[in-house]
């Protein structure tokens, strides 16, 4: 392992949607500050793969197949973490899809894939670390949101709108909380990944995956801005990031 200034020494954080992307990056880049990663998606092989890779370049990592639309699989997940190192610091609620519509399109099953992964998967991360925060009287909740929604535009409405809910959920917790438990919400513009490769509408499929080839950003981007929200002392307390890249209007 290449050496760095390990900021991160001893953490143990929970990743959901580890499994490619940003949750990937962000779990190497975290191992590579020290950090112990338990990793959540629903594709075992993937889980398995990366927790090797960090394991053979000296980090800590475990992983636990997880489907966020299961809060059972999301105890089971923050049960290992605790399970295997004893505590738990962090979780990264970042496991997201995008299915891109009209709204008149009525893509009903979309929309409820969308409100179940986005939305109510991070509802149910919180919900199952918040007791386990408490008790310590210390935890740091991370919710990838997006910029879809702070810029409004056709054909990302629904998916827009389980973000923004995470937002507004995000800064209701951040009011609500006495300090002792800090939360963050990310906002990531275009980042080259495979969202866009699950999107069923072919046009916007296209549309997304040529705008990612013109403008998207590493993820290590957005695993950066996580190191960044982490490495704070216990009373500052990051609210709300954005990154984009820098010709994303
Ligand atoms: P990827 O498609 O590369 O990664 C999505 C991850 O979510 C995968 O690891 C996938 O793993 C996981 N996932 C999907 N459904 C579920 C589920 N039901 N249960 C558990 N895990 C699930 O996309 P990104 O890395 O881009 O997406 C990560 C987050 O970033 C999402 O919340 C997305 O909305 C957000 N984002 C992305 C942007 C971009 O331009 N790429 C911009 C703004 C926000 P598996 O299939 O193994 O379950």
């Amino acid at each position: 392992m290449k050496t760095i200034e390990k900021k991160l020494t001893g953490k143990v954080v929970v990743i959901t949607g580890a499994s490619s992307g940003i949750g990937e990056a962000i779990a190497i880049t975290l191992a590579r500050h020290g950090a112990k990663v338990v990793l959540g998606s629903r594709r075992k092989e993937k889980l398995e793969m990366l927790t090797d890779q960090i394991k053979k370049s000296g980090g800590e990592a475990v992983y636990s197949v997880t489907d966020v639309k299961n809060k059972e699989d999301l105890a089971q997940l923050v049960q290992t973490a605790v399970a295997t190192y004893d505590r738990l610091d962090v979780i990264i609620n970042n496991a997201g899809i995008a299915q891109l519509n009209r709204i008149d399109d009525l893509d009903i099953e979309g929309w409820e894939n969308m409100i179940d992964v986005n939305l109510k998967g991070v509802l149910y991360g919180m919900a199952t670390v918040i007791p386990i925060f408490k008790q310590q009287k210390s935890g740091h909740i991370i919710n990838i949101i997006s910029t879809s929604g702070l810029k409004i535009a056709p054909m990302q409405g629904v998916y827009a709108g389980t973000k923004n809910a995470v937002r507004t959920i995000t800064e209701a917790f951040r009011q609500e909380s006495n300090g002792d438990i800090r939360i963050t919400g990310i906002s990531p513009g275009f980042v080259k990944t495979e969202l866009a490769d699950h999107i069923k509408n072919d046009q916007m499929k296209s549309a997304i995956q040529e705008n990612m080839e013109k403008m998207a950003i590493s993820p290590i981007a957005v695993a950066n801005a996580v190191v960044y929200a982490m490495e704070q002392p216990q009373d500052v307390e990051i609210g709300d990031i954005v990154i984009r890249p820098s010709v994303q209007n």
